[in-house]
């Protein structure tokens, strides 16, 4: 197994294990870091630069998409992709309630209506055998979320969108790297927006975020709109936003894609080694279907009964945990107004109160690793 042995601490009852180790990655690139910045900054070419370009050239290549368009948050990704195919007031758009808050955001924000549909239980990603009953005339895009860093189900999701002419835009914002039946994940429903935010997979050092797309009528649209709706210096076409992405975050997102493969092959190992040493415990351990592959963004299991017995004591043995996502977005206070209730989407609610994250990113050791299956092992009293 390619596990770190650099990296880490003693062994003891002192082990710390928080959910990301951002100084951990820092170190590993830190002088490529500098002389990328710096660069930068010795030409103060900031805004709309060459780091920039070469930047979605390369994520373009990455995600085996003809375009790819750098904007400041992954949240923007999504809000500029729906501009892009006109979402508007009084619209409908389906996606999961069991995600980041920011997928339903980018639809409110434009006036739209989140229409929720639940989850499939194994992956956690929205059940495509649902979608179909909650179409309807206002119906006008589809938001799947590869939660976790897998994909959703895409094929019968292209297909229901097809035969009721609907727009896909994958929220990609976990999964950069992951691919769906041979298919990169972003590069099949009209759109992808991805997260650069600095806990994601592939984290700038601030805010970002990337739209790849096959259609270069999207492409030059998002392009404008990131820009102030202008086409041309002072002539504006749309009425757009200030969200590009700075040439600074470019330059480390350009250091860093050099390495995004083995950091994802390492996050690969550790759930692989998790699967292995944890089945036999009483948790539901993650499931991956046969035709996806993991960017295990998140490694998640599932407990039937005791969540936050069992979360305390990871907690109190040092392992940090924490529920991705405790509320899920029906249930929001800022969503009252749409008039969901409690049991409308069961499995996202259960989910909710059931699920729990281990630590995983490329920079564990080994030795953290184990303490991790130890302390679950001793819970169970196995
Ligand atoms: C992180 C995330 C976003 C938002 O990305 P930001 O870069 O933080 O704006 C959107 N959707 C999902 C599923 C996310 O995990």
């Amino acid at each position: 197994m390619n596990l770190n042995t650099q990296v880490g601490q003693p062994k003891g009852s002192n082990m710390k294990i928080s959910m990301i180790d951002l100084h951990g990655q820092y170190a590993t690139i830190k002088s490529e870091i500098a002389d990328a910045i710096m660069k930068v900054v010795d030409r103060q070419d900031f805004v709309l630069g060459k780091e920039l370009e070469a930047m979605e050239t390369e994520i373009a290549r990455y995600c085996d998409t003809k375009y790819a368009v750098g904007v400041a948050s992954g949240t923007d990704a999504l809000l500029l992709s729906l501009r892009s195919i006109d979402i508007k007031p009084g619209d409908e758009v389906i996606t999961t309630p069991f995600t980041f808050f920011a997928t339903a955001e980018a639809i409110s924000l434009l006036g739209a209506k989140p229409v929720f549909v639940d989850i499939d239980p194994r992956t956690y990603n929205i059940d495509p055998t649902l979608i179909e009953k909650k179409i309807t005339k206002a119906t006008k895009a589809i938001i799947p979320v590869h939660l976790y860093g897998q994909c959703a189900d895409m094929d019968p999701i292209l297909d229901i969108a097809k035969k009721h002419g609907l727009k896909v835009l994958e929220d990609n914002a976990q999964a950069i790297g992951a691919s769906y039946k041979g298919r990169r994940s972003g590069s099949m429903g009209d759109l992808g927006s991805i997260s650069l935010y600095p806990g994601k997979n592939l984290g700038a050092y601030g805010e970002g975020g990337v739209i790849v797309t096959n259609d270069k009528t999207l492409a030059d649209k998002v392009k404008i709109l990131r820009n102030h709706g202008s086409h041309a210096r002072y002539m504006h076409s749309e009425i757009g936003y200030n969200s590009r992405l700075d040439n600074l975050q470019a330059a480390v997102i350009l250091v860093k894609m050099r390495y995004l493969d083995k950091w994802l092959d390492t996050r690969r190992n550790i759930a692989a080694y998790y699967n292995e040493q944890l089945k036999g415990l009483p948790i539901t351990l993650p499931f991956t279907p046969e035709y996806n592959i993991h960017t295990w963004h998140l490694y998640v299991a599932k407990v039937n009964s005791g969540l936050n017995d069992l979360m305390k004591y990871l907690v109190e043995n040092g392992i940090e945990t924490r529920t991705y996502y405790p509320v899920p977005l029906h249930m929001q206070e800022c969503y009252t107004c749409l008039g969901y209730k409690k049991g409308d989407l069961k499995q996202s609610e259960e989910a909710a109160s059931t699920t729990f994250a281990l630590p995983v990113y490329p920079e564990l050791s080994k030795n953290e690793i184990d303490h991790v299956v130890k302390v679950l092992k001793q819970y169970f009293g196995k």
